[in-house]
């Protein structure tokens, strides 16, 4: 099997990836923050973990796969200023802030088993590990790299001469901004917060603990730092998150766990996933641009035909969501669905001869940087083929999908009904051209219009969208 290749973060550069010891492959996947829907550019972060996990075992590695759920901590932003987000989301909801986390804990998981998403070896809730985080804290104070201000404890980013390494960051230029802005409480622009106090201002917090320095919650990031290597241990192999992580969240993680653990580098491979794009910019909340599944779904897009649509792009690239492209995957999704199903219901043979090569380069452009836009033409090749019979095809496309996860193996795989319709009827519309009768053809493209649906004529024959 070709050599795993991964590219790091850390070094810019895709290195062949050594698991540091024999047991499990340890990775930790940065998790959502619980204060409304996941939207599609968040599922997008997570097929990717996934697809990282699922091609780690493809690659023979046992997996031990954290992910956290962000219930406290994260303010609205990210520079240690604004309100928490679940405090914030609370009162717009009218519930606790314990009730906010379980309902939309609940439809992000549920979200993740209709992508196909599997479950890690591990959920854990910041909430869950407050002492954790507390001792985590204490460490990097006794060891002198933290100072106490009106509003909490803080790093400080002056003792660490490494920091920022991984964004690559210019703290000069930083500075400069220091001195043009200023920094409030902060001794350096980069300081970041471990333990916010709950301020005494009459509005008391829902979530807050007690803490050697006084009433309180803890920053964002040492929740990541302090869970990641309580299950994973002190050093691990894999960080997984969207590249808008990089600059603060996974710099400011690497801060705090080399200083407190005594180790360097803390994790070896760091992955970063590229944003989904709406209308030119990233999706997200703080704009409102966002799209979620279940508006798609209701849109008569199959859940997993937007996991074919991430599959189509590599990880590292930006994606733009737009009407046609979710068509576009739908389409190509239930055409690979249909074969799926004919090729699991033949026994034709021709013999297992010319498997290898498809599965050979199957695995290499996987194991390029899990390069799936390649590994999915491989897919549609192997497909066509005129070199393999069915039962080979069938062998083939039930393997790779360990890894696509697109449910093509599933035995209860059905053809997809409402898109057979549509197809039927365009089928049934080219041959009433074909005998020249123009005004059943008229007819049907008029009742398909009625649905919704608009037909192109294009060199490689109609195509159909959703209008
Ligand atoms: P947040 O709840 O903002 O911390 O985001 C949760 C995860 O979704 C993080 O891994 C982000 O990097 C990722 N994410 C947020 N917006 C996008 C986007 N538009 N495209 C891809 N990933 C995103
Ligand atoms: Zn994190």
């Amino acid at each position: 099997m070709s050599e795993l290749m991964l590219y790091n973060t850390l070094t810019r550069r895709k290195e062949r990836f050594e698991p540091l010891g024999p047991g499990a492959v340890g990775m930790y996947s940065c998790g959502p923050t619980v204060y409304s829907h996941q939207h599609l550019g968040n599922m997008r972060a997570y097929v990717f973990a996934d697809l990282v996990k699922r091609v780690l075992g493809y690659f023979g590695h046992d997996v031990n796969h954290i992910v956290n759920i962000t219930d406290v901590g994260h303010l609205t932003d990210d520079a240690d200023a604004g309100e928490d987000k679940m405090e914030e989301a609370a009162r717009r909801e009218g519930m606790t802030a314990w009730e906010v986390a379980a309902k939309w804990t609940a439809v992000f998981e549920e979200d993740l088993k209709r992508l196909h998403v599997l479950e890690p070896s591990r959920w854990c809730k910041a909430t869950d590990h407050i002492p954790e985080q507390i001792e985590m804290i204490a460490t990097l104070e006794a060891k002198g790299f933290t100072y106490t201000n009106r509003d909490g404890v803080y790093f400080d980013t002056s003792k660490e001469p490494h920091y920022g390494e991984l964004a690559r960051l210019d703290l000069e230029s930083q500075e400069t901004q220091e001195r043009i802005e200023g920094v409030g409480d902060k001794r350096n622009p980069s300081d970041f917060a471990l333990w916010k106090l709950s301020k005494a201002d009459g509005n008391k917090r829902q979530m807050e603990w007690e803490s050697p320095w006084g009433n309180g919650f803890p920053g964002w990031h040492i929740e990541c730092s302090a869970m990641s290597s309580k299950y994973l241990g002190e050093t691990f192999d894999i960080h997984t998150g969207g590249v808008d992580h990089i600059p603060v969240h996974h710099t400011n993680e690497i801060a705090q766990s080399e200083n407190a653990f005594g180790v360097r580098p803390w994790v070896r491979y760091w992955l970063h996933g590229a944003w989904l794009m709406f209308d030119n910019e990233k999706m997200s909340k703080s704009k409102g641009t966002t799209v979620t599944l279940d508006d798609i779904v209701e849109h008569g897009i199959d859940s997993l035909a937007y996991r074919y649509f991430l599959l189509t792009a590599h990880y590292r690239q930006q994606m733009s969501l737009s009407d046609a492209a979710l068509d576009g995957a739908q389409a190509s999704y239930q055409r690979l669905v249909r074969h799926a199903i004919e090729l699991r219901d033949s026994d034709e043979s021709q013999g297992a001869a010319a498997m290898e090569g498809f599965k050979s380069r199957f695995d290499r452009a996987l194991a390029d940087d899990l390069n799936t836009p390649q590994a999915l033409a491989v897919v549609w090749e192997a497909v066509r083929s005129n070199d393999l019979g069915a039962v080979e095809k069938w062998q083939l496309l039930s393997g790779f999908d360990v890894v696509l996860g697109l449910g093509l193996a599933d035995a209860n795989l059905l053809v997809p009904t409402i898109d057979a319709e549509i197809e039927a009827k365009i089928q049934e519309r080219e041959a009433a051209r074909a005998a020249k009768d123009y005004a059943r053809s008229d007819e049907i493209r008029d009742e398909l219009i009625a649905d919704g649906i608009v037909l192109e004529d294009t060199p490689e024959g109609v195509r159909w969208r959703r209008g």
